[in-house]
């Protein structure tokens, strides 16, 4: 084992990522600084009514507007799961500004992590409206990190170690369809959409099925004449109505292909072929078919690359084996109770950092990397799911933790975890204001809290502590 050090080390994007990388990085001892382009923390959870000059997202010269959020927004966990472990999204009393709801609305997510910004003293590190244009090794194994101020001044900095918390949902990908160039309806990524008044009174086909897919389509059926989605619910080669709409449609997904598949081809006269043979006019299509990992600025002379939405190679997806520690990733799994997992992963490059967690060797590492996509491959799972750890991710925590001396994820954390996404497939429309399977867990939830206040396992004032022990 090295001895211990302390390092300068750049983290780019003050998203929750970012955060908590600077927060880990300071408590192990370490200089940061943050680099964030906007003008202010929270990343995603910076709304915006401001949408990109391309709808669908893939002109090159298009202005980039950061966040994906659309404006009626709420979360899809509970707060009690989404919360950092150190710092809990408990309701924040006496403020009648804030959002009580357990599943809250955008807004209350970035109060939360304005909240814990000025907690842990982290926007005095914060270098605003500081655009990174590139990362790229010098001698001595450090970074050298550029980066633009809005007004346009270049600086350049070396940096012992650079933390990467850009974020993955700004880069549009969007679902292949043959004939598509001469289709003369429109065609919007999720990624522009904010409210569902461009929808009114048209024709619409939706592409895709994750949460926001879900939001999305059954606010889009309040206005316009009709929304087409594709689910494996609906038998084959049949249309039904959703139940509980008139004018939202479930095409039946057609079993080799995927949501984003669920198009045939379209013609120049409007219409759209769906895989099961059904033909619809349509004026819109939405596609809510995810994200790309995007790195533009980071120059590795082809070591670490994005291939098929993999970014490769990453030693448990944190660290690229021939730059570790020196460069490291915070937030690349997805399906994810995300902050909990950010926490983790930042706890685990601080200490690595400072010698105090060791590193396999590099060779290991790279060994390691390779069986994982020889499992991934043995088990038919496409390259672009790399990164979707859903059904281990609380085994993927609890390694992470205990690489860390921490405590592995909480019992409480992962049943509601699961029961939450239960309910979100079971009861779309009301399972962020209907529970009853988890209301033990919230208990137990806020029994931990208390817990870890009087600890001192969260730095929490003590009017702060009386509120948690009089909930
Ligand atoms: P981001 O929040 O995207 O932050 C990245 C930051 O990096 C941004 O501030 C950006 O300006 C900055 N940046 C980027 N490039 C540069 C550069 N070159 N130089 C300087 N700064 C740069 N998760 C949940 O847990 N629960 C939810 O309910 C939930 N809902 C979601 C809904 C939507 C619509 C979306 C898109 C995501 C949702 N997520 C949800 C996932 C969410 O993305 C994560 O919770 C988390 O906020 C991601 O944080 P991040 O810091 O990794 O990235």
């Amino acid at each position: 084992m090295q001895p211990p050090t302390t390092l300068n080390v750049a983290v780019i994007g003050a998203g929750a990522a970012g955060l908590v990388a600077a927060r880990e990085l300071r408590r192990e001892g370490h200089t940061v600084v943050v680099f964030e382009r906007g003008n202010q923390i929270g990343g995603t959870w910076v709304y915006t009514p401001e949408v990109e000059s391309d709808p669908i997202g893939l002109h090159p010269n298009r202005n980039i507007v950061h966040s994906s959020m659309y404006q009626s927004l709420r979360t899809n966990l509970p707060r009690e799961v989404m919360g950092f472990r150190d710092y809990p999204f408990v309701v924040k009393e006496g403020d009648e500004e804030r959002d009580p709801r357990r599943f809250p609305g955008h807004r209350e997510v970035l109060k939360y992590l304005n909240d814990y910004a000025t907690e842990f003293g982290i926007y005095e590190v914060v270098r605003f409206e500081s655009e990174v244009v590139s990362v790229g090794l010098v001698e001595g194994g450090k970074w050298k990190v550029k980066s633009k101020s809005k007004r346009g001044e270049v600086v350049e900095e070396i940096s012992d170690a650079v933390v990467l918390c850009n974020g993955h949902h700004t880069e549009p990908r969007v679902a292949q369809i043959s004939g598509i160039d001469t289709w003369k309806g429109k065609q919007i990524h999720s990624h522009n959409y904010r409210t569902p008044e461009p929808f009114r009174d048209q024709v619409v086909i939706l592409i895709g099925s994750a949460t926001s897919a879900v939001d999305i389509s059954r606010e889009i059926a309040g206005v316009a004449k009709e929304v087409h989605i594709a689910s494996r619910s609906v038998a084959d080669e049949t249309i039904e109505k959703h139940p509980g709409y008139d004018n939202l449609w479930l095409h039946s997904m057609v079993k080799e292909f995927t949501h984003d598949q669920i198009i045939r081809s379209v013609h120049e006269d409007g219409s759209v072929v769906f895989q099961d043979g059904s033909v619809v006019r349509a004026d819109i299509i939405l596609h809510c078919t995810g994200y790309k990992y995007h790195f533009p600025f980071l120059e590795t002379n082809g070591i670490v690359i994005v291939d098929d939405n993999r970014v490769e190679p990453l030693y448990k997806h944190v660290f690229p084996p021939v730059f570790a520690p020196s460069l490291s990733f915070v937030g690349i799994p997805w399906k994810v109770a995300t902050f909990f997992m950010f926490e983790l992963q930042s706890k685990w490059i601080a200490g690595v950092l400072s010698n105090r967690i060791a590193l396999p060797s590099q060779e290991d590492m790279m060994e390691d990397v390779r069986a994982f996509y020889s499992l991934l491959e043995a088990s038919d799972t496409p390259k672009r799911y790399t990164h979707n750890i859903a059904d281990h991710q609380f085994g993927y925590d609890d390694w992470v933790a205990t690489e860390c001396g921490c405590p592995i994820s909480e019992e409480w954390r992962k049943e509601m975890y699961f029961a939450a996404i239960e309910n979100m497939l079971t009861k779309p429309e009301t399972y962020r204001d209907e529970w009853v399977e988890y209301d033990h867990l919230v208990s137990q939830a806020h029994e931990d809290f208390k817990k870890y206040a009087l600890n001192g396992h969260i730095i929490l004032d003590q009017k702060k502590v009386d509120m948690l022990m009089d909930k």
